[in-house]
């Protein structure tokens, strides 16, 4: 299979190898309350985050910056149709590569930029082996991109049919463009962080940075805008199946209680579409379930393979359709993945 290499290294966010991906329109900016925007991203051979944009009277603050320079250059262009104010901060809410590689672009839009990350951050950001982000993992993806893109121009040659053939070739040019672009990298790191809670007030704007417990990593920020109501919750509360690699299920499911406490209308997710709050019971119930599925099923016996193959069956009815909804991210791709890492850190801890 073409994309196993590439999966075994990223299981983050690999799109499928002739997945149909956007090549231009990178973001649609969809206005969340009055001076705050989504910017959703478009499917993407090298997937990028959603960001959050916040005007304030006094400049722009905008929430993760993707997993390369052009998509934050291509989102800065949409932010300059709808103000001409300097980017002022710029918000990472966790290490992963989808979300900061692009933080260059803004640093150099504007001289005293900042950079905003949990402490915890800052450090998985310069760190190597924690996971699939930060400066380390940069050299990680330079020494898989030729590979990759090999067995890209492979998979052309035997493409069973034109259109296979045509998607295939845009994300081979993705590809290597991100290959280009990761090489001439400037990475800008946070140079301010945080180690609990802090209330920015903003121009007009409050802004509350949270640090609630460890979830999608053990550094993840949300961003409470408490007058407009909105949360931006980076990939610890997303639209599609979580990512657990790199997470803390349990401490997960704690820090999504402590989420729910506050009083928020719209989540801003790091992938899929702007949700209401609803969705939070909705994602914490399938984390909840699959721990105790998982502990469940170790209990009685079971092995890896069997409860992948079981409790993927006993969710579905419950979570597939609502974790299905867009092209990346979707229940079965990842429920066996989860169901594996919930069973080594849950169950082994190891
Ligand atoms: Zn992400
Ligand atoms: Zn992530």
């Amino acid at each position: 299979m073409s994309t196993h290499e590439t999966r075994r290294l990223d299981p983050c966010c690999v799109f499928p190898a002739d997945g149909k991906t956007a090549t231009t329109d990178l973001f649609e900016l969809k206005p969340v309350a009055d001076g705050v925007y989504a910017a959703i991203a478009a499917p993407q051979y090298k997937v990028n985050s959603n960001a959050a944009v916040i005007l304030t009277n006094d400049g722009v603050i905008v929430v993760d910056s993707h997993s390369k320079p052009s998509a934050a250059r291509a989102l800065f262009q949409e932010i300059r149709g709808v103000t001409r104010q300097p980017v002022r901060k710029l918000i990472n809410t966790h290490f992963h590569w989808d979300h900061w590689q692009g933080n260059e672009v803004y640093a150099a839009e504007s001289s005293n930029l900042e950079i905003i990350a949990s402490e915890r951050t800052r450090h998985n950001l310069t760190t190597p082996d924690v996971g699939v982000g930060g400066i380390p993992y940069i050299e990680t993806q330079l020494a898989a991109l030729p590979k990759e893109i090999a067995q890209l121009q492979d998979d052309i040659v035997r493409a069973s049919n034109p259109e296979q053939k045509a998607r295939l070739e845009v994300n081979l040019q993705q590809a290597e463009a991100f290959f280009e672009e990761l090489k001439s990298l400037k990475p800008a790191l946070p140079t301010r962080t945080v180690a609990s809670a802090v209330t920015l007030n903003e121009h007009g704007r409050e802004l509350q940075l949270l640090v609630l417990g460890r979830a999608h990593t053990d550094g993840d920020l949300f961003i409470y805008l408490p007058k407009e109501k909105v949360m931006a919750s980076g990939d610890a509360l997303i639209d599609w199946m979580p990512f657990l690699n790199d997470g803390y299920p349990e401490d997960w499911v704690q820090t999504l209680q402590a989420l729910d406490h506050f009083d928020f209308t719209h989540i801003i997710p790091g992938h899929g579409e702007v949700v209401p709050k609803a969705h939070l019971s909705f994602f914490r119930g399938y984390l909840t379930d699959l721990i105790a599925g998982v502990k469940q099923a170790a209990a009685a016996g079971a092995s890896l393979a069997e409860m992948q193959k079981k409790l993927a069956d006993d969710l579905a009815p419950q979570y597939e359709q609502g974790m299905s909804k867009y092209p990346l991210g979707r229940y079965r791709d990842r429920v066996g993945g989860n169901i594996e890492m919930v069973y080594k850190k849950v169950v082994q801890k190891s």
